[in-house]
């Protein structure tokens, strides 16, 4: 799609800290980090956002949740587990969509966001 910041990241036309890439999906280091971790996982393919989704998506929508858990392993933001059963670490998953959603870039994106606290402007 000509004009789309995110197609000219999937297409190599502009660069960016990629991390992750397969032939459907690709993703790489948000720009602007509101946490230690932030990722961005985007599809190849041009799709403007969640709202115009159908089940025509659900593989893809599908293939980018899953791959969150293998970026937080690689990025060491799973969740762990002591002996004593307390948890600690993870992330958080995000998808905005629309002005009232806070969505800024319509080619559909997959926040991964993790690390220690505080984050910038995330809430709980
Ligand atoms: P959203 O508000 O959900 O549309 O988020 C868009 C995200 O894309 C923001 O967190 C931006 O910092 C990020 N972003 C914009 N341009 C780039 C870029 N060229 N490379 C990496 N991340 C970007
Ligand atoms: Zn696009």
């Amino acid at each position: 799609m000509d004009n789309c910041i995110f197609c000219k990241i999937a297409a190599k036309q502009i660069p960016a800290g990629v991390v992750y890439e397969d032939d459907e999906l690709l993703a790489f280091k948000d720009i602007n980090p509101a946490a230690p971790v932030h990722l961005l996982v985007i599809p190849k393919q041009h799709v403007d956002t969640l709202s115009n989704c159908t089940d025509a998506h659900a593989a893809i929508l599908g293939k980018m949740l899953a791959l969150a858990p293998k970026l937080a392993a690689e990025h060491g933001i799973s969740v762990k587990q002591g002996p004593d059963g307390q948890r600690s670490g993870g992330f958080k998953t995000l998808i905005n969509s629309g002005p009232d959603g806070g969505q800024e870039v319509y080619h559909l994106h997959l926040h991964v966001y993790g690390g220690p606290r505080p984050w910038r402007g995330l809430g709980t």
